[in-house]
């Protein structure tokens, strides 16, 4: 389809200028305008691709080739192509604004078949963007005059001199009907382009007036740097809408995405690793000049998915580095219940967030005003992680002196921790959660457990199976190597002399064989007594964080059991474990006798073949064990 539309427009933008923009374009430069690039070796780039989410880069830049690639999701192509992906262009409109960065005069030829134009047929997006920047100068100018008098002091009391007003493009939007409307017009812009970009609309009577009037302008700007949409906010009492109004959803501005000020924070971000998210333009204002360069605001909608898409690209928030994300809200009912719901986002960063709540409940740009810059960067540094804040909001809404509010707070806090993504701070936060409320860590264990069921494992969908829901897994053999493992965990006394028989080496998944390991390391199962002393005893054992992290999950996920576990439920499990390495080891073997050649390696093959029997043989044992003998 690509090749097919370059074949049809090449015939509008001369060949020759395509192929001068394909030259002169660094593919690394526009791409980093969108996403992080890191070294991947070889000259060649890395990062989180901005056509499907994930969580390790698999999108690919290569410079010296000049092209893009996606492993995860198969996209790529040349600099034209990712502009028309990323910002839904289409070939000429992307060869356009390529030519505008590079400083490219393009020349287009007529078609045969088509009739002479006046002027070049820019593309959509071009033109749009063309009429936010003469709206950007027009407003700007009017900021000056007498009637935007109110607006400079709207600016001025909240802290903000002339150069920080012009750093952000502030403007006026004066008192008239259709004085932006007419300068626009005058020059060149179409009515459908005006009502389209969404800075004017039409009046009953048929005729356009100006979209925004006498109010405080904010141009809204994309990643790039290009603007898109405009925020106003009120300035005079007989003004009846509402205090702050923005641009309506057009084809270049998506509140969904708009993040304010990305385009002047996105180096900052990228380079610190975190980004501050704040409620509103005077707040991203008053950060950056309170030197905390990392701040955004959502622009009239609430953070949702798409910001979040939008900032792990810029943040590089992968396996490999986690990005910090550090809300501002206002400390009212409002602004905690924007935490909750961010909470509930926090699930789709792979970094960590947390809230910074100014403790008079001042928004940065009033902290800016009342205390400094310091106090600003003083709230950003106190910042205390998201799951903590949410936890002690739900708590703080009972009476823990009594035994029903104690377990009601429970009931409500539990699915919190079980939401919490990083699995090995869940055992961390249950211990918390139980001191908290002065309850004992099993039932507030059980109570996470419970409320954890059901919902998504490791992002996937939880498994539709009969019985009681535990986490997905990957296969029978890895289901029996866990089970196996929460026995000698949750029940040493009966589970430990056949659990300590089994080998590590028998555990197929790596990260099973080190829990196994830490087990004997600990002691053996054979000799604990259980408990929550047994299980930390094992976690300290564990190499690394993963197995410690696998140690708190096992050690409270249900046994696959109906009622208690007994001697033979453990010998199956046990059995069935050893059943699936024995048959492992007998494949090998096979495939390797099939290699020996019997007549010139008699000894050998024979030797081989000797073992198989046996191997064989412990099988069939194995099976009639793990069929519990029945
Ligand atoms: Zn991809």
């Amino acid at each position: 389809m690509y090749a097919e539309e370059v074949a049809v427009m090449a015939g509008r933008i001369r060949d020759e200028d395509i192929a001068l923009v394909r030259e002169r374009t660094s593919i690394a430069d526009v791409i980093s305008e969108v996403v992080t690039l890191k070294s991947a070796g070889g000259g060649n780039l890395k990062g989180l691709c901005p056509f499907h989410d994930e969580k390790s880069p698999s999108f690919n830049v290569s410079p010296a080739r000049n092209v893009f690639y996606c492993f995860g999701c198969g996209v790529g192509g040349d600099a034209i192509k990712f502009l028309m992906d990323a910002e839904h262009l289409g070939f000429i409109e992307s060869v356009e604004s390529l030519a505008a960065r590079a400083g490219i005069q393009l020349r287009y030829v007529e078609d045969d078949r088509s009739t002479p134009r006046a002027r070049p047929q820019q593309g959509q997006r071009q033109r749009l963007v063309a009429a936010h920047a003469a709206a950007v100068e027009f407003y700007r100018a009017q900021l000056t005059t007498a009637g935007a008098r109110p607006a400079r002091e709207f600016l001025a009391r909240r802290g903000f001199d002339r150069a920080a007003a012009e750093r952000y493009g502030c403007g006026f939007a004066p008192d008239g009907w259709d004085l932006l409307t007419r300068h626009l017009r005058q020059q060149g812009f179409s009515h459908d382009e005006l009502v389209t970009g969404g800075l004017s609309r039409p009046a009953r009577s048929g005729s356009l007036i100006d979209r925004f009037r006498r109010r405080l302008m904010w141009p809204i700007r994309d990643i790039t740097g290009d603007v898109i949409g405009f925020g106003a906010r009120k300035l005079f009492d007989d003004d009846d809408g509402p205090k702050y109004l923005n641009t309506p959803e057009t084809p270049i501005y998506k509140k969904s995405h708009v993040l304010y000020g990305i385009d002047q924070a996105k180096r900052e971000i990228a380079k610190q690793g975190k980004v501050v998210v704040v409620e509103g333009y005077t707040d991203v204002m008053a950060c950056h000049l309170a030197d905390v360069p990392t701040a955004v605001a959502t622009c009239g909608t609430a953070f949702g998915g798409d910001h979040i898409s939008v900032l792990r690209r810029v943040l590089f928030d992968s396996d490999e580095r986690a990005g910090e994300i550090i809300f501002t809200f206002d400390g009212d009912a409002a602004g905690q219940k924007a935490a909750l719901r961010a909470f509930e986002d926090d699930q789709r960063f792979v970094g960590r967030t947390f809230i910074a709540v100014s403790p008079d409940n001042m928004d940065p740009c009033d902290l800016r005003l009342a205390k400094g810059d310091l106090a600003v960067r003083d709230l950003v540094a106190r910042r205390e992680p998201l799951v903590d804040f949410a936890l002690r909001h739900v708590i703080n809404r009972f009476d823990l002196d009594t035994v029903d509010g104690r377990v009601e707070a429970m009931r409500r806090a539990a699915p919190l921790v079980a939401k919490i993504k990083d699995r090995e701070k869940r055992p961390e936060y249950v211990r918390k959660l139980a001191g908290d409320l002065g309850m004992e860590i099993e039932p507030v264990q059980r109570a996470v457990l419970t409320a954890g069921n059901g919902q998504p494992a490791n992002g996937r969908p939880a498994p539709t199976r009969p019985g009681p829901a535990t986490p997905a897994v990957d296969s029978p053999r890895s289901m029996v190597e866990r089970e196996a493992l929460k026995l000698a965990l949750q029940e040493p006394v009966l589970a430990g002399p056949m659990f300590d028989a089994v080998e590590a080496a028998d555990y197929q998944h790596p990260v099973h064989a080190a829990v196994r390991v830490a087990v004997a390391e600990a002691g053996g199962a054979a000799g604990a007594t259980g408990g929550a002393v047994w299980i930390e005893r094992v976690r300290d054992a564990c190499a690394d964080l993963a197995a410690q992290a696998l140690v708190g999950e096992l050690a409270v996920e249900p046994l696959r059991i109906d009622g208690e576990p007994d001697p033979r439920y453990v010998s199956v499990t046990m059995a069935r474990l050893q059943w699936s390495s024995v048959t492992g080891r007998i494949r090998d073997l096979k495939s390797k006798i099939q290699r020996v050649n019997p007549v010139s390696n008699k000894d050998e093959y024979f030797a081989l073949f000797g073992e198989l029997l046996s191997l064989e043989q412990h099988a069939r044992a194995l099976r009639e064990q793990a069929a519990g003998g029945l």
